[in-house]
């Protein structure tokens, strides 16, 4: 069973788990059965990595929770079938890594190459609000966007999820910042 399975057991099985530390808290109403404490007990650094937030503020299970929820949507409200209905659920998810790990520059510098506004060479500002604006210049900015989009694509598969084998071509183009 893989570690997202026995947490979802353990829930149905009415415990209440959450990281505190570096252990694992547990909380029941009721003695939960001892099987489902044994797989706990022996996926134990799986389930806290599952449940611990990263530095955007989601746990793994967040995002697979976000992933099969868009999914879901595409698949059934919007009648995708399922590769393409998890191809724009991973995108959302890129989408929304890359929003909530926004860091704002300030202006008057590039924050791809460090460079100032130049008259030739003028700096804008990329993003939305509410996660506020890098600035960038023109030139520098398709790089430091593919970049930012395969960060989120590593901690995203570092997390489990995997998107499609290949991504389409306009992958992103009209994603966030
Ligand atoms: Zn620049």
């Amino acid at each position: 069973m893989s570690a997202t399975a026995i947490l979802r057991t353990a829930r149905a099985a009415g415990l209440d788990l959450r990281v505190d530390g570096d252990g694992l808290v547990l909380q029941a109403h009721a003695p939960p059965p001892p099987e489902i404490l044994d797989a706990l007990a022996s996926n134990k650094q799986e389930i806290i990595d599952l449940l611990r937030p990263g530095r955007d503020g989601w746990s793994a299970e967040d995002w697979q929770a976000h992933f099969d929820e868009r999914a879901g949507v595409a698949e059934f409200d919007g009648g995708l079938p399922r590769p393409d209905a998890e191809a724009r659920a991973f995108e959302c998810c890129v989408v929304e890594w890359m929003n909530l790990s926004f860091e704002r520059s300030p202006p008057g510098r590039c924050r791809a190459c460090g460079g100032g506004d130049h008259a030739h060479d003028v700096l804008l500002p990329h993003g939305t609000e509410p996660t506020g604006h890098v600035w960038l210049h023109s030139r520098c900015w398709p790089a430091w966007h593919a970049g930012r989009k395969a960060e989120a694509v590593e901690a995203l598969k570092a997390m489990g999820i995997k998107g499609p084998a290949k991504l389409p071509d306009d992958f992103g183009k009209n994603g966030g910042a």
